[in-house]
């Protein structure tokens, strides 16, 4: 019989120790961060699961490649190295490196589209939905149907509804729509997979239309390996050759290495346009560097280039995978309702039924998070009313967000199944003294952004 259990196919050589405090010492930090996780310390925090983003450990190979680093300011060997790790994977004509995801969206916002254009996604991470309304443009997210509902699993809830795309383009055609893109895995949908076919159908659309097809593809290798697990057809195909399927109906992508790039810092934009490419590359050199560096140390391009070769190893895959579905599972076995099934890089806690006494007003995700925190020093983040609820400037009078979700992201090969079973046994824990859970106010808040800077104020006493 082969043997069943799942390890973490990694051994440890260096350790960086993670500091215990009390809860006594939680309830003070909570308080004086004004009952807002951005706001802590993360020295006070023990187990981190705010982001999966640039928070990876980097393997032995990724350090050494960090020494082979050059820093020649234009045609660098890092480069080179870097664009063939990239090239093999993402098969367009021109790869330019950013700094981060956001700034490649960035320069492709800025070079194809302007006031009054649309924009669709499956649906836009808000620095895509950002950075095209910085163009005056609008970000039109087209989620298929069953993302709607949060409790009922379904293999592909990451699509994007292909009919409501069609009768857009059919509408408004070329002139209205600069470019279609698609984010995978969808990751404000519930870190949820694209399916192939729906790449592929999305694809066929937009060509026929004549327009222009992008990736978001942070999560390209997560939503490779949901590809083959899942969908019929791809049991016996590689990653390397899903992702490379994936690609081949896109015109160009967007990439953060911070997610699947396995890299703290980094990014890049890819292209088949010769001419975009041209402007792509003038602009970068404006704001982020020469187009062998683009903002990047030579060091980073090569933790790039070799994390971009280890993110699609299937046994690494495998463990993140399984692991993340775990802590989902042994949640939503004891009724702690999630978003179904669990995504690749996060669990999603559906707040407004774990906490139903709560209005979205009163913050449901805020008040799971305090709890969380100052159970166990867990620091998930609310994906809900205060980061998508909307505030009309005159009245101030608000509009929650569709669902008041606690996304608990789990960072890339730095936390163990124990980690991960203690903070099982945490949420187990605030969720039989959920009843006494009360409700927030906000006290203090920004005009945009507020999330990561507003102050909050417990309605009554914290139990
Ligand atoms: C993180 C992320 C981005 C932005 O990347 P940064 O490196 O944080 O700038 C864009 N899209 C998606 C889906 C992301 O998860």
């Amino acid at each position: 019989m082969a043997i069943k259990t799942i390890i973490e196919p990694f051994r440890i050589k260096a350790v960086e120790p993670i500091r215990m405090t009390t809860r006594a010492e939680r309830e003070a930090r909570i308080r004086e961060a004004f009952y807002n996780v951005f706001l802590l310390h993360a020295d006070d925090v023990l187990i981190d699961l705010l982001t999966d983003s640039g928070t990876g450990a980097m393997s032995s190979d990724q350090w050494a490649a960090v020494m082979r680093g050059d820093e020649s300011y234009a045609g660098s060997p890092s480069f080179y190295r870097f664009e063939e790790s990239v090239k093999r994977l993402f098969p367009f004509k021109h790869i330019i490196p950013t700094h981060q995801g956001r700034a490649a969206e960035r320069i492709l916002f800025n070079v194809t589209c302007g006031p009054g254009q649309i924009v669709p996604n499956n649906t836009h991470f808000d620095t895509t939905r950002a950075n095209i309304e910085y163009r005056g443009a609008t970000a039109l997210d087209l989620p298929c149907a069953e993302s709607h509902d949060i409790a009922t699993p379904h293999p592909f809830k990451g699509n994007m509804d292909v009919a409501a795309l069609e009768r857009l383009l059919e509408g408004e055609g070329l002139e209205k729509v600069p470019l279609v893109m698609m984010t995978i895995t969808n990751n404000s949908g519930g870190g949820q997979p694209v399916a192939m076919a729906n790449v592929r159908a999305v694809s066929e659309i937009c060509h026929r239309y004549g327009i222009p097809f992008y990736i978001d593809a942070c999560r390209f290798a997560e939503n490779a390996y949901f590809v083959k697990q899942r969908e019929p057809g791809y049991a016996d195909k590689s990653v390397v050759d899903i992702a490379r399927e994936l690609m081949s109906y896109a015109d160009g992508c967007t990439m953060s290495a911070k997610k699947d790039g396995l890299a703290n810092i980094g990014g890049f934009l890819a292209t088949d346009d010769e001419e975009l490419a041209r402007q792509e590359k003038d602009l970068l050199i404006l704001t982020e560097g020469y187009p062998t560096y683009g903002g990047l140390a030579g060091r980073d391009l090569e933790a790039i280039a070799v994390g971009l070769e280890e993110v699609v190893h299937e046994d690494y895959l495998q463990y993140r995978i399984v692991s993340t579905g775990y802590l989902g599972k042994h949640i939503s076995r004891e009724g702690v309702p999630i978003v179904q099934p669990p995504g690749g890089h996060a669990v999603y806690i559906d707040c407004s039924a774990f906490l139903p006494q709560l209005e979205p007003l009163q913050y449901p995700g805020i008040a799971l998070a305090v709890e969380l925190y100052v159970e166990a020093g867990i620091r998930g983040v609310e994906i809900g009313s205060v980061m998508f609820g909307q505030v009309e400037p005159e009245s101030g009078e608000e509009t929650p967000a569709e669902k008041e979700l606690l996304r608990l992201a789990i960072p890339r090969r730095v936390y163990t199944q124990s980690h991960i079973d203690y903070v099982v046994e945490a949420i187990l824990e605030v969720w039989k003294r959920r009843e006494g859970i009360g409700g927030y106010r906000i006290s203090y808040q920004a005009p945009f952004l507020r999330h990561f800077t507003a102050r909050f104020e417990p309605l009554g006493a914290r139990a």
